[in-house]
């Protein structure tokens, strides 16, 4: 069975880069029923970031990648974070040892005074002279030459000396020990491994079968590096970006998904992905096309009742920050709901709802109107006739829409030009969706109040 794994290492947030890399390794494993392996690479003590695991297994677990096997859940290869494995790799190590194929290596200070049980040693690897190849199902065959003659860093380090295997060897073991099958990962990797298969070969292994992925970049072809704020999952989750939009952003690239349509949801995505489909292609994040996929994704949400209750409690906390002086506005939930349908098609993300409403929230100011009317238009002659049958009228948007056009031919007006008036003056100057519409959502009263404040 098909066997792949997510090693992330705890050293600080998760990058947009190693989501990707554990959404195609989520996926390959449950394309092909078989399981999805968490394993904690932790094995690097100077660089390790407290709670940053933590902070990764709530993020997969958000992104709905649950693991088969890993921290937390546990599993029969366990233990899965490598800091808890040290006695399995020690085993390995004398093997090599023992079989001459790695050395103790004291380093040069050490060497002066006599060598005692504490004097720190690392070990080496005795590197294979010539070249190593393998096949990359995305690259094809690589082969990388080893130094020769063979130098000393050939033989690169697989116990540390502060009793940390590194990297490379930890990796090597424990895919082999944890019947990993496949390996999927950022092409960062293809120089370390030759020195993996060449372990591997030392141990009389079979290699799993190596994917690797063109790393995510700028748009203007840097890398995309972790200080960015695009870079971290966690920033892009604050932002307002819906976790299924991240994944379907993230599998378009670096995958060709030969689908009709951009948007793939998870479940289709298992259904059509395939490792003999990873690209070598450019991978530009350009986050329009990521707005365009949660414009998508957030309106699919809204239209679940309990999803739209909960983006309206959300959005109440977000707003309260925002207005804090249309708090009983605010509290009302369906007046809320009702702000959220009306504008729900043009916004890509919730936080540009909190912007967007605002004239719901608040009198927009008066000095930034300047209507288009002629000359000849008496506005407070139209203003008056509109506020008298405004009061009169029933509060439908039909009915409301029937006055404007209504008061429009009065004043011998395009009702385009009253409406952009009207719009102005009820909303300031942010555009927004159908005027009778917002005018029955803000109400009657709100409604006269703000047009009688600008005849004055
Ligand atoms: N621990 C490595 C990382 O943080 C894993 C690399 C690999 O997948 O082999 O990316």
């Amino acid at each position: 069975t098909v066997r792949t794994r997510f090693a992330p290492s705890p050293t600080g947030f998760l990058h947009l880069g190693s989501l990707r890399t554990a959404l195609f390794n989520y996926l390959w494993a449950k394309k092909c029923n078989g399981e999805f392996i968490v394993r904690l690479e932790d094995t690097d003590q100077k660089r390790k970031v407290n709670n940053s695991e933590q902070s990764i297994y709530d993020l997969l677990q958000t992104f709905g990648l649950q693991w088969d096997e890993g921290p937390i859940t546990g599993g029969p290869f366990g233990p899965y974070e490598q800091s808890k494995r040290l006695h399995i790799y020690s085993e390995y190590i004398s093997k090599l040892l023992a079989s001459g194929k790695a050395y103790k290596y004291y380093d040069e200070c050490s060497t002066l005074s006599p060598k005692t049980d504490k004097t720190p040693y690392v070990v080496r690897f005795c590197s294979q002279e010539g070249a190593t190849s393998f096949v990359d199902t995305v690259y094809g065959k690589i082969t990388i030459k080893n130094n020769t003659p063979k130098v000393l860093s050939d033989d690169f380090v697989i116990l540390k000396s502060d009793g940390y295997p590194t990297y490379h060897f930890a990796n090597v073991v424990d895919d082999h020990l944890m019947g990993v099958t496949h390996v999927i990962r950022g092409e960062e990797w293809i120089p370390s491994t030759p020195k993996h298969i060449q372990l591997y070969k030392a141990f009389q292994w079979q290699p799993p079968t190596y994917s690797h992925i063109p790393l995510l970049t700028n748009p203007d072809g840097s890398k995309l590096s972790k200080r960015q704020n695009d870079a971290h999952v966690t920033s892009l989750l604050e932002r307002g970006f819906e976790p299924m939009a991240i994944l379907n952003f993230l599998a378009l690239m670096g995958w060709s998904s030969r689908q009709k349509s951009d948007i793939i949801p998870l479940p289709q995505l298992l259904e059509v992905f395939s490792i003999d489909r990873l690209t070598k292609g450019s991978c530009i994040v350009a986050l329009e096309k990521l707005q365009f996929l949660n414009k998508h994704y957030l309106r699919e949400r809204m239209t679940d009742p309990v999803q739209l209750d909960q983006i309206v409690e959300e959005m109440q906390k977000g707003l309260k920050k925002k207005y804090p002086n249309s708090l009983s506005r605010i509290s009302d939930s369906a007046y809320v709901r009702r702000c959220l349908l009306l504008l729900h098609n043009r916004i890509r993300t919730l936080p540009e709802f909190i912007d967007l409403c605002a004239y719901f929230f608040e009198d927009p100011l008066q000095n930034t109107i300047h209507h288009k009317l002629t000359s000849t238009t008496n506005v407070p002659m139209l203003l008056s006739r509109l506020l008298h049958d405004l009061q009169a009228c029933s509060w439908q948007s039909l009915t409301l829409q029937t006055v404007l056009k209504d008061t429009s031919s009065a004043f011998g007006l395009p009702l385009g030009k009253l409406q952009s008036l009207i719009r102005q003056i009820l909303c300031g100057s942010i555009p927004g969706a159908n005027l009778a519409d917002t005018i029955h959502i803000l109400g009657r009263d709100t409604t006269l109040h703000r047009i009688e404040a600008y005849k004055k």
